[in-house]
């Protein structure tokens, strides 16, 4: 059953042309279905990432979108990066993605 899901998903995340598979979040690359996160009933979740959300809620609840970046810069310099292209990568990427546009509720807020 939550094979199908997978590759049902797996399906529609292919048909997404116009947008990169990145973690809503975090920007993170999504290549691997290990690399995507999961939802309350264990299926994949192609929004996020497994380091942002498992098990349909995010690991990081109520962290900000400055603190987001600033834990993202972290992580960025350890992996080798500047930390002037580290950041100037965070502040163009994290504001746009889905977790952090103001407007958007995600099926998952509601409680
Ligand atoms: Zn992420």
């Amino acid at each position: 059953m939550s094979f199908i899901l997978q590759m049902e998903n797996k399906i529609s995340l292919s048909m997404k042309t116009s947008e990169k598979n990145i973690c809503q979040s975090c920007g993170m690359p999504m290549k691997n279905m290990t690399d995507f996160g999961t939802d309350r009933d264990g299926s994949i979740n192609t929004e996020y990432c497994h380091h942002c959300f498992e098990e349909g809620e995010f690991t990081d609840k109520g962290i900000s979108l400055e603190e987001k970046m600033a834990r993202n810069i972290k992580i960025a310099e350890k992996l080798g990066m500047s930390k002037a292209t580290a950041s100037k990568l965070a502040r163009n990427t994290l504001p746009k993605l889905r977790r952090w546009r103001k407007s958007h509720k995600t099926k998952h807020v509601e409680e």
